[in-house]
């Protein structure tokens, strides 16, 4: 089995639709997939009709987006009841306040000169797409401005940019708690980023595992070799699960598909400890 629990598509800033997802994790050779598009749910359905044609299983998931002061946390949440009102109330209000947000930033960048309009922005944000700093890259690279979206996260977009204006985000700690109330299970995303304002505290782990945090996103091209070893001791001493994906963006980002995996015990543990309202959808 070979599984990778953390990918995007249309929906939020990756660059393929949620189906499309599926026929490529086909190619790559995977045999399970979780479409975790930031803060909505909206590929799931897509996703969903495909799984016979891509004999491609399906987990239902979702990345949310957090913060504690200025940490920012990346959760991820599998199999969530859809129709549960807690998260589905804050991932609505984060989606709306990425809208105002997006468009602050652009009036930023404008500003000081940038050849870049809120038009051109949105011309790249897909239809109900959770929009994000990516579709701005995205505005810049059809512009000519930049050649791939790296390079307008590295001069304009990181969190640490004058460019930068922040969005209503939960804390990580009431993440998880929705994410489990929601009859899901949370498994907190590359914990170990080396970005600025991605300095998360094993002590916020701690916390978050307390909330009832499952696992910890170990293997992906984010953690550094150093992460990687303190993911493994916080795992080890905090009884957490540890999971492997790609965090795949299309063309977006240069993660490929199936680049990271997870054990397929480390899956069944996953499955096995969400409440079941919403299956994984096997082909
Ligand atoms: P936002 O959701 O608006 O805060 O934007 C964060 C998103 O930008 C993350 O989900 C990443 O997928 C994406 N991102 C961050 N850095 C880069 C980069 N260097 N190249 C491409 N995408 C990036
Ligand atoms: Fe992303
Ligand atoms: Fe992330
Ligand atoms: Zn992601």
């Amino acid at each position: 089995m070979r599984i990778d629990l953390h990918t995007h598509s249309t929906a939020s800033d990756g660059t393929e639709a949620p189906a499309q997802v599926l026929r490529s994790a086909a190619e790559a050779g995977l045999d399970l997939i979780a479409l975790t598009d930031h803060d909505t749910t909206r590929g799931w359905d897509e996703a969903a009709d495909v799984v016979g044609e891509t004999g491609v299983a399906l987990v239902r998931g979702i990345e949310i987006s957090c913060e504690r002061g200025s940490t920012s946390v990346h959760l991820l949440g599998y199999l969530t009841d859809p129709a549960a009102p807690g998260l589905t109330g804050e991932i609505d209000r984060a989606r709306a306040s990425r809208v105002t947000r997006l468009e602050r930033m652009v009036r930023l960048m404008e500003e000081a000169g940038l050849p870049i309009s809120y038009a051109e922005v949105l011309a790249s944000v897909p239809d109900g797409a959770t929009p994000g700093r990516p579709h701005i890259a995205d505005a810049l690279v059809s512009k000519g401005v930049v050649s791939h979206r790296d390079e307008a996260f590295a001069r304009w977009l990181s969190n640490d940019s004058r460019f930068y204006v922040s969005h209503y985000t939960p804390d990580p700690v009431r993440a998880v708690e929705l994410v489990v109330e929601a009859g899901g299970v949370a498994v907190m995303a590359h914990p170990f980023t080396q970005s600025p304002g991605r300095q998360t505290s094993d002590d916020l782990i701690a916390e978050m595992a307390a909330a009832g945090l499952a696992g910890v996103e170990v293997w992906h091209r984010d953690n550094d070799e150093v992460g990687r070893e303190r993911g493994l001791a916080l795992a080890d001493r905090l009884g957490l699960l540890v999971t492997g994906s790609s965090d795949y963006h299309g063309e977006g980002k240069r993660n490929r598909l199936g680049e990271n995996v997870t054990a397929a015990t480390v899956f069944d543990e996953i499955e096995h400890r969400s409440s079941g309202v919403t299956p994984v959808l096997r082909p």
